[in-house]
């Protein structure tokens, strides 16, 4: 990359170019060294282009839920307003399956044709660091280019998506009643962790199910411990078929979002989450530094010998570290 095509993609994403915002995040996920100076400068113009009166929201639940038709009707129903979305995927189970459903344009017909759209699929491979690694760093490029509603979808029930949700202003999670023993699978952890649950599908001869699980679940919540922001988890129940009936929640997600503003959790949350990624850049800038080092190569070959023997590998370890804190004291 030389100095006019960086140039090229910052004004490109200053205009809210896609194409450039492709680009971007690629070059955002690069492993060639060669790259990182481009890449360090791009975080370093997102960063500074932050906006904050965005929304970033991670979407959640089991596949077959309903998120991507979900989504497809959120994100169509926000563009009527004049927003511009974001559609973020990250799918903690794509190492394994090599290539993943979500963020799949095709699940998202309507969006996927929309100007004011932008769907990125998985990435097809993780990154060291964990499902999240470079999911902050995507959301802020999509900010620097104009959108201001971000989706970030994740699949499961599990780990991943609490860390997700650690990214982002708010969780909704999607449920279905009727669904085999779904409702009860899912963790409390899970569910505690989400800002809003949606027990979707309510339509057909699932909607009495749907409404009694709502309200079960609304019950149960009720006596959960308030939410960091402050608010409540709200249960409620959707059916993304037709848009009847959805105007209600769309609207209690606006009203969170007023909400969270309003009481100082939105930028503190994400001042908190700033940090966090901060230090986290800097710990792999670190470690890329160190893993760069001949020394360290040598000792990592020497380490691998040892394992085969299985001796001595603890003294080689605190060696290692003796020679890390030398080098750190000489500065890296
Ligand atoms: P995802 O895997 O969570 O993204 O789920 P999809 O959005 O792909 O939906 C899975 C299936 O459920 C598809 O066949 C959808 O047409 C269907 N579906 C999605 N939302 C609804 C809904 O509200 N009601 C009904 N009856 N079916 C739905």
């Amino acid at each position: 990359m030389q100095e006019e095509e960086f140039r090229r993609l910052t004004e490109g994403l200053k205009k809210g170019e896609r194409l450039s915002l492709s680009k971007a995040i690629t070059l955002i996920e690069t492993r060639s060294p060669d790259l990182f100076v481009f890449r360090d400068r791009l975080l370093e113009f997102a960063v500074k282009r932050e906006r904050q009166d965005t929304f970033r929201l991670a979407v959640t639940g089991v596949p077959g839920a309903g998120k991507s038709t979900l989504i497809n009707q959120l994100g169509m129903h926000w563009i009527s307003k004049g927003h511009k979305v974001a559609v973020l995927a990250v799918d903690p189970s794509s190492e394994v399956s090599h290539g993943s459903v979500l963020g799949d344009k095709t699940r998202m017909a309507d969006l996927a044709k929309e100007e004011n759209a932008f769907i990125r699929p998985s990435p097809t491979r993780l990154h060291l660091g964990g499902v999240a690694s470079t999911t902050f760093e995507t959301i802020l490029l999509c900010e620097a280019a104009g959108y201001d509603r971000i989706l970030v979808e994740t699949v499961g029930v599990g780990q991943s998506e609490l860390e997700v949700s650690g990214l982002t202003d708010g969780c909704l999670l999607l449920l279905v009643a009727g669904a085999g023993d779904e409702l009860q699978a899912v963790k409390r952890g899970v569910m505690e962790a989400a800002d809003f649950i949606l027990i979707n599908k309510a339509d057909g001869d699932n909607l009495e199910r749907a409404r009694t699980a709502a309200r079960e679940l609304k019950q149960v919540s009720d006596l959960w411990a308030l939410r960091p922001g402050g608010n409540r988890t709200e249960v409620w129940y959707a059916s993304s078929l037709g848009k009847a009936g959805s105007d209600g929640w769309f609207s209690a997600l606006d009203e969170f979002h007023a909400f969270i503003r309003q009481s100082g959790f939105f930028s503190s949350n994400r001042n908190e989450q700033e940090k966090k990624w901060f230090r986290r850049v800097l710990l792999n800038h670190l470690q890329d530094l160190l893993s760069r080092q001949e020394s360290i190569s040598a000792f990592f070959a020497e380490l691998e010998r040892k394992k085969e023997d299985g001796s001595g590998i603890f003294e080689l370890l605190s060696e290692l570290q003796a020679r890390v804190k030398i080098q750190i004291g000489n500065g890296i």
